[in-house]
């Protein structure tokens, strides 16, 4: 499979006064043609660096794609970069400098002769027309390789990317599609998916199987590369069923929805109310399973009982459950379940209390202890835990795992 390598050239992107967005935006352009890039490297305006750069990517990519440093100041490195690497001189293309001349006229104004090094071209290198500006881009063999430059803007490099250079490199690609699909999981860790997984997850393989976590969701990335689009399809459906087998109930969605977004499908198939009584969570249960649009098809009342004195009047908590056992403990947990299930009606209830931090925590209970009760049907099923971190990663943490819970409610 041929690949590609992305360079990324000015000193304000390593400055952080810009971003580099070229590089991600050519990188799902060449992966439409089944073209993987395999590194991504940004540098500053300094010849030596730039040249140095573009060795290492030819090292391993097919490809090199260079943005930036094109322009006509002393900063702009790029043609010198690359003749340094082709070991050849710049020359003057006459054809290029009347062009430059031309664009200059037809505005009406004075050409700078810093324009002059714009028309200069790697000898055997040949130039890439930019409707949009003045800097020209470079296209040059090396070795059976292929050295592509463009200009930094991305008003100027997506055009001459689309126009004149995909069409070059779609030929590379062998008319390969490659299609990336993913799925979640939830309740493990990343290294314990890995270890499960073992060959599933090997490098080098077609269907590839990346793994990437955020905020305790794990997201499996399928990335196959075949001759059409339905033959990619077909193996990541194969993967996804044999990841599926391995992982069981880890994986909650085989393709890219939520916890909430899965939980109420649950719900709604099986026509189930349900209704929270919220404490150190805040309410952010509710909104999570309200954020799914046709939320009225499950979701009765929620109740944020932050207050002891709330728990006892709005739930029917018992005082002395609270004086004997603390707000923080499954009895009350149990009782908040109890009060949100009989006063809504509803078919199941869910009740969280916690101690999130970053105060209030002791030997007994410490910051991170959340009781998590979930009545369905005849059944209460109390769930401690402790979680760690932050105030916020305890609240985002329970919510999650109370829709795990919840989810897995439905696989009895
Ligand atoms: P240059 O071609 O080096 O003269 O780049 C001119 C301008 O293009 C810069 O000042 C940036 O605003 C923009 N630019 C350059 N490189 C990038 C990049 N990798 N991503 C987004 N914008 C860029
Ligand atoms: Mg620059």
């Amino acid at each position: 499979m041929k690949s590609a390598g992305i360079i990324s050239i000015g000193n304000e992107l390593l400055s952080g006064v810009s971003l580099d967005t070229n590089s991600s935006w050519i990188s799902r352009q060449l992966l439409s043609v089944g073209i993987p890039t395999i590194s991504i490297f940004t540098v500053g305006d300094d010849v030596k660096i730039i040249s140095d750069t573009i060795k290492q990517a030819l090292n391993k990519a097919d490809i090199v794609l260079i943005t930036g440093g094109l322009g006509p100041t002393d900063d702009d490195l790029t043609r010198h970069a690359i003749a340094d690497v082709l070991g050849v001189e710049l020359k003057l293309n006459d054809e290029l400098l009347s062009q430059i001349s031309e664009f200059f006229k037809r505005r009406n104004i004075r050409m700078a002769k810093t324009n002059n090094i714009q028309a200069y071209l790697p000898e055997s290198a040949t130039a890439l027309a930019n409707p949009v500006g003045t800097a020209s881009g470079i296209m040059a063999d090396y070795k059976n390789k292929m050295i592509v430059a463009m200009p930094g803007p991305p008003t100027e490099m997506m055009p001459m990317f689309k126009e004149l250079v995909l069409p070059k490199i779609e030929k590379y690609g062998h008319g390969q599609v490659v299609l990336t699909q993913r799925m979640k999981c939830f309740g493990t860790g990343e290294s314990v998916i890995a270890e499960k997984l073992g060959d599933v997850m090997a490098r080098g393989k077609n269907p590839l199987v990346n793994c990437t976590v955020s905020g305790g969701i794990i997201t499996l990335h399928i990335v196959a590369a075949a001759k059409t689009k339905e033959q990619a399809e077909d193996m990541i459906a194969g993967e996804k069923n044999r990841i599926c087998g391995i992982l069981g109930d880890i994986v909650y969605s085989k393709e890219e929805k939520t916890l909430a977004e899965v939980v109420a499908q649950e719900l709604l198939k099986r026509g189930k109310t349900i209704s929270l009584a919220e404490s150190c969570t805040g309410g952010l249960l509710a909104k999570m399973l309200t954020d799914v649009p046709g939320a009225t098809g499950y979701f009765t009342y929620g109740w944020v009982t932050y207050s002891n004195e709330a728990k006892i009047s709005q739930l029917g908590v018992n005082g002395d459950t609270i004086d004997k056992y603390g707000a923080v403990s499954e009895q009350v947990a149990l009782e908040m379940a109890i009060g949100a299930r009989q006063r809504s009606g509803s078919d199941i209830s869910i009740s969280i209390t916690g101690i999130a931090g970053p105060g209030g925590g002791t030997e007994q209970k410490p910051v991170g202890l959340v009781y998590i009760v979930i009545y369905n049907g005849g059944a209460k099923k109390i769930h401690k835990f402790v979680f760690p971190h932050s105030r916020e990663y305890v609240r985002q943490r329970t919510v999650l795992t109370a829709l795990n819970l919840l989810r897995l409610e439905f696989k009895d």
